[in-house]
């Protein structure tokens, strides 16, 4: 599963710098996730880095609509590892 950041987003921008696969950027009205991109920090962290930093942790959900295995999401995160 991906997560995603919900409209209760205060748009503070503490999340981007910390996710390391560069799946966070500033959308139209909040900051978002490409679900092609996050893999929940697994094989990079027990905890997922967005949700950690910040200050509305309720606004980082799982993404309903990108639903992965942790064995999936480990093989997203080492096929990019590799690009
Ligand atoms: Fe990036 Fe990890 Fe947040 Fe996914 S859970 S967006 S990989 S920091």
């Amino acid at each position: 599963m991906a997560l995603m950041i919900t409209k209760e987003c205060i748009i503070c921008g503490a999340c981007e710098p910390e996710c390391p696969n560069d799946a966070i950027y500033a959308g139209e009205c909040i900051y978002e996730i490409n679900p092609e991109l996050c893999t929940e920090c697994v094989g990079y962290s027990d905890e997922p880095q967005c949700r950690l930093v910040c200050p509305v942790p309720e606004s980082v959900l799982i993404n309903p609509d990108s639903q992965e295995t942790k064995g999936e999401l480990l093989k997203k995160k080492l096929m990019m590892d590799i690009d």
